[in-house]
């Protein structure tokens, strides 16, 4: 093992140096070729090496990369709020960009306080969430997640916010089966809130479909509906996380657009900038702004780099290319042929527990046979798995399922521009 100063994930470990990428392919110095069956970490949903966004990047750069946003903005800027706000689910939405999903799950919780602070209720200030979850790796976000290998060693530092169970059918926390649960996953908010106090609870945060905690644990139908009539019968903000699931990749633009539901506040990132440029956006509606436009006026978060106009052009061009080429709904039909392929499979590998999901996200869970049921595989499967695909060159992403710690599984997740032939290759 070579050492350099670059520190990486694994600091014992040898990576191969990337050359270079086109379309669903990564190619590293040696020649060797990755079809990249996760688009990194689902962020490349364009493919690699697009042109167009190349062009629009160079000419912004010639233009002007960055200003400070207390200083100025930039048409870049402005235009991709309007878009988003155009995209988002029913209703106008205001745009807060920064860089990471992580600040943007982060600022979306700062948004959900100061509202009610902004409204005179200062002890709404817990956010709920649920225990299967991964909404970002900075201490805030990290509160509102309930991923046990990312949160153990900074446990005391973590913010104490409560956490309902998922909605994850394949392994029931109540072992009853839909719809005869009448969703009691969903009713759990309620009974949680009763306990809490909903003077304390300012918002309730969920992934349409839990992602790295819970490889595409998708609810039932109903379930979001459900969680948004508890949310306002109790003055609670619904905050959707779709920092992995928005954008197309589940088949509709948003993925909470699958259910019949409005966030109040909605988180965006990965797929924004495509891989193509660091950028992540808060969406918040339209009545969560309006008591801090009146109010104190000020959101009090922000980056030094957030909104800068080079990242700005890049969603927006981002962006365009998802519409143009009807990604969402290139997302779904192809997304379909992967699922019965991979389904397929199910019969001829009995560890394989279960597969789940919507469009081009889809989790497998792994499971060990037993004569008690398929039970949980230890964690340790996923890196298995996930290296051994690397070494046969397709790239696959990490995912933890069961109960958080036990319970390994993987997302397939490829760009969304995937030709048929080469999700069989996949
Ligand atoms: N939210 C969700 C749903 C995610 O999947 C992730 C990352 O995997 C994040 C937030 C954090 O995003 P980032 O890694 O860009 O900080």
């Amino acid at each position: 093992m070579e050492r350099t100063y670059l520190i990486k994930p694994h600091l014992r470990r040898d990576y191969p140096f990337v050359s270079y990428g086109r379309g669903v392919y990564l190619y590293d110095v040696a020649g060797k070729r990755y079809l990249d069956g996760c688009s990194g970490a689902v962020t490349a949903n364009i493919g690699h090496g697009v042109e167009e966004i190349i062009h629009v990047m160079n000419e912004q750069a010639k233009k002007v990369a960055f200003v400070y946003r207390s200083q100025f903005t930039s048409e870049p800027a402005e235009k991709l709020a309007d878009k988003l706000s155009q995209l988002a689910p029913g209703g106008e939405y205001g745009t807060f960009l920064v860089n990471s999903g992580s600040e943007a799950t982060e600022t979306a919780m700062k948004i959900a306080i100061q509202y009610w602070q902004e409204k005179g209720k200062m002890g709404k200030n817990k956010i709920l969430s649920r225990w299967l979850s991964y909404h970002g790796i900075t201490i805030g976000a990290l509160s509102m997640s309930g991923h046990p290998t990312r949160r153990a060693r900074f446990v005391p530092l973590l913010e104490d916010f409560p956490s309902i169970c998922a909605p994850y059918c394949y392994r029931c926390p109540y072992h009853s089966t839909y719809p005869s649960c009448q969703l009691q996953c969903a009713r759990e908010l309620e009974q949680a809130i009763e306990r809490i106090g909903a003077e304390h609870i300012a918002a309730f945060i969920a992934e349409p479909i839990i992602g790295a905690a819970g490889a595409a644990i998708t609810p039932p139908d109903g379930y979001y509906e459900k969680i948004r009539d508890i949310c306002n019968k109790y003055d609670i903000l619904l905050i959707v996380d779709e920092v992995m699931t928005g954008l197309g990749r589940t088949g509709k633009m948003f993925a909470i657009e699958h259910w019949n539901v409005q966030p109040d506040l909605i988180t965006l990132g990965k797929g924004l900038g495509a891989g193509y440029t660091p950028i992540a956006a808060t969406l918040a509606s339209k009545q969560v702004l309006e008591p801090i436009f009146e109010g104190s006026g000020v959101i009090m978060s922000g980056h030094t780099l957030s909104a800068n106009p080079l990242s700005a052009a890049t969603a927006l061009a981002v962006l365009s290319y998802v519409e143009t080429h009807r990604l969402p709904e290139k997302a779904a039909e192809t997304g379909r042929y992967l699922f019965t392929q991979l389904t397929s499979f199910k019969k001829r590998f009995p560890w394989i527990g279960d597969i789940r999901g919507k469009g081009l996200l889809i989790g497998i869970e792994f499971a060990v046979p037993n004569a008690k049921g398929m039970l949980p595989s230890p964690l340790s499967f996923t890196e298995l798995v996930v290296t051994k695909a690397q070494h046969l060159g397709l790239l696959v992403y990490p995912a933890a399922a069961g109960n958080g710690r036990d319970g390994a599984a993987i997302i397939i997740a490829p760009p969304l521009t995937i030709t048929k032939e080469e999700v069989d290759e996949l």
